[in-house]
C-alpha cells in the first residue's frame, strides 16, 4: 500500500508565505503537501475581528479547515511598540487608517515617537500560527523578534516596520538582512518552526 500525501491548506495569498513555510515543513521531513488559500478562489477572506494574534489565527485558520475540509494553518502578525503600550498592534496593518499602506503607517509610527530616546524604543514583531482542522482541534503558537526603533528607516528588502526594526544583537535593521538571514530569527519563522514541530502529533 502507498503512503497518502496529506494535504494542509495555508490561509494566505502570499505567495512567499506559502514558499517560506514550504521549506520550514521539508524540514520536519513531514510527507505533507501546502496549497495556498488561492487552489480554493470560491472561499472569501476572512474579516480580522479578533483583538488578538491568536484570535485572528485562528479565525482565518478555522474558517478555511470548515470550508475546505482540510486541516488549515494561518498567522497573524504585527509590530508591538513598548512605549505605546503595545501598540500598533493587531492594528499594524492599518495603522495611519488604510489597510496595508506601508509608508504611511511607518511615517506615523515615527512621528509619534520623534521625541522618544534610544533607551525607550524597545518593541518586537510578534506572530501567532494556528492549526485548525475540521474536527474542531485547534493549536496555536507563538514567536517574538525583540529589538529597537531607529528614528530614520533603513534598508530596502522586507515590508511594513522592517526598515525600522533593528533586531537584538544585530548592528542593521530588518530591512538590511537578506530575506534567509531574516526569516531565521522572524517571529513568523519562529512560529511557524514551532507549530510544524507540533503537527506530528496533531495531524489527522
Ligand atoms: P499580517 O500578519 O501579514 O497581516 O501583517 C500585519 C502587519 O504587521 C503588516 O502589514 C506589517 O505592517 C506588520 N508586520 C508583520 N510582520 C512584519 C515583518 O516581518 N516586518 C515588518 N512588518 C511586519
Amino acid at each position: 500500500m502507498t503512503a497518502v500525501t496529506r494535504r494542509l491548506v495555508l490561509a494566505t495569498r502570499n505567495a512567499h508565505k506559502l514558499a517560506e513555510l514550504r521549506v520550514i515543513l521539508a524540514g520536519t521531513g513531514l510527507d505533507v503537501e501546502l496549497v495556498g488559500a488561492d487552489a480554493y478562489p470560491a472561499i472569501p477572506d476572512v474579516k480580522e475581528t479578533g483583538v488578538t494574534f491568536a484570535e485572528n489565527a485562528l479565525l482565518k485558520a478555522r474558517t478555511l479547515a470548515q470550508a475546505t475540509g482540510l486541516p488549515a494553518v494561518a498567522d497573524d502578525s504585527g509590530l508591538c511598540v513598548d512605549v505605546l503600550g503595545g501598540a500598533p498592534g493587531v492594528f499594524s496593518a492599518r495603522w495611519a487608517g488604510r489597510h496595508g499602506d506601508d509608508a504611511a503607517n511607518l511615517a506615523l509610527l515615527l512621528a509619534q515617537l520623534g521625541d522618544i530616546d534610544a533607551p525607550h524604543r524597545g518593541a518586537h514583531f510578534t506572530c501567532a500560527a494556528a492549526l485548525a482542522l475540521p474536527d474542531g482541534t485547534e493549536h496555536v503558537t507563538e514567536g517574538q523578534l525583540r529589538g529597537t526603533l531607529r528614528h530614520t528607516p533603513a534598508g530596502t528588502h522586507g515590508f511594513g516596520y522592517d526598515p525600522v526594526l533593528q533586531p537584538d544583537g544585530h548592528t542593521v535593521t530588518c530591512a538590511q538582512l537578506t530575506p534567509d538571514e531574516k526569516n531565521a530569527i522572524s517571529h513568523r519563522g519562529r512560529a511557524f518552526r514551532a507549530l510544524a514541530a507540533e503537527l506530528p502529533g496533531l495531524l489527522p
